[in-house]
C-alpha cells in the first residue's frame, strides 16, 4: 500500500538522526512538507539536505520559547510526530531529583507543550494527527535499569489516549508508538557508555525474539501508516514495533 502525505505539513522532533531522521525522509518521500526539529543543528542540516521538502528548525525543545515560536512560525501543521526523547540509565535508587525532572522535561513535556501548542490550528482546520513515540519500556514491559525512562514513556502512552479522547469527535487523531530496541546511534551511545560495548551488544541482542534490532525505517513506516488516510479509524491506539521483545 502506497501512503500518500501530499499537501500535508508535519513537525517531526529529534529529526537529526534515529528514528525522527528516518520519519522526516519517509514522510518528505510520500509528499508531506516536513519541519524538521532538533538540538544539534549541524547534524539536522545533514539530515535535511537531502530532502527538498524538508526545513530544519534547529533549537532546544525542552524550551518553553523556543516551541512557543515554532507553533507561531507553522500554525498549520496537520501532522505532529513527537519523536524527541532520552535514556536515564538506573533504578530508582540512581535517579536523582536532576534526573527525574530531565526525564519528565524531555519525554513528557516536550510532548505536552507541542500538543497544546498545535492543537487549536489543527481543531480551526478541522482535523489533524498526533504521533507520540513511547516505548515498549513503559507500561508495556519493565527491564532492569530503566526507572525514569518506563515512568515518562508510560506517561506518554497516557498523554496519547488522553488526547484522542477529548478530541475524537473533532478530528483529531492521536497514536503512540512504542518500538523495542532500534539500531540508531543512541542506542550505540548507550552501549559504549555501559563500558561493556560487546556484552551488552549480546545481552541486549538475546532479549530479541526476532534476533536482531529494529530499524528506524521499520519505526518509520508506522509513523506513515498513522499519519495517513489509510488509518482513518484508529485513534488512541498503542502500536508495538518491537520484533517480538514484548512477546
Ligand atoms: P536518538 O536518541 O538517537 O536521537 C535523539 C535526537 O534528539 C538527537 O538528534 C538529539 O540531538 C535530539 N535532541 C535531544 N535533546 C533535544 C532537545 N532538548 N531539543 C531538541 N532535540 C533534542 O533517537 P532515537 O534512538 O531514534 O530515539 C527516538 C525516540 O524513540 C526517543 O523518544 C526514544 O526514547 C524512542 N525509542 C528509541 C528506541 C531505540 O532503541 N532507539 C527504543 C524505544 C523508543
Amino acid at each position: 500500500m502506497h501512503f500518500d502525505l501530499a499537501g500535508r505539513k508535519a513537525l517531526v522532533t529529534a529529526a537529526a538522526q534515529g528514528i525522527g531522521a528516518a520519519v522526516t525522509q519517509g514522510f518528505a518521500q510520500a509528499g508531506a512538507t516536513v519541519i524538521a526539529v532538533d538540538a544539534n543543528g549541524e547534524r539536522l542540516q545533514q539530515a535535511c539536505g537531502d530532502f527538498k521538502r524538508a526545513t530544519p528548525e534547529c533549537g532546544d525543545l525542552t524550551q518553553a520559547e523556543f516551541v512557543q515560536r515554532l507553533a507561531e512560525s507553522h500554525p498549520d501543521v496537520d501532522i505532529l510526530v513527537n519523536v524527541v526523547g532520552y535514556v536515564h540509565h538506573g533504578t530508582i535508587l540512581d535517579c536523582d531529583e536532576s534526573a527525574w525532572q530531565r526525564s519528565i522535561d524531555l519525554n513528557m513535556t516536550t510532548m505536552y507543550r507541542l500538543m497544546r501548542a498545535l492543537l487549536p490550528g489543527m481543531l480551526d482546520r478541522g482535523g489533524g494527527r498526533i504521533i507520540n513515540v513511547a516505548s515498549v519500556v513503559s507500561t508495556l514491559k519493565a527491564v532492569p535499569n530503566r526507572f525514569a525512562y518506563a515512568a515518562t514513556k508510560g506517561a506518554v502512552i497516557a498523554m496519547t489516549k488522553s488526547v484522542a479522547a477529548d478530541f475524537v469527535r473533532q478530528g483529531i487523531r492521536c497514536n503512540a508508538i512504542c518500538p523495542g530496541t532500534i539500531d540508531t546511534p543512541s542506542l550505540h551511545e548507550r552501549l559504549a557508555a555501559s563500558g561493556d560495548y560487546t556484552g551488552n551488544l549480546q545481552a541486549f541482542l538475546q532479549r530479541q525474539p526476532l534476533g536482531r534490532f529494529g530499524r528506524a525505517d521499520e519505526v518509520a513506516a508506522m509513523a506513515l501508516y498513522l499519519a495517513s488516510d489509510a488509518s482513518d479509524f484508529v485513534t488512541g491506539a498503542v502500536m508495538v514495533c518491537d520484533g517480538g521483545m514484548t512477546l
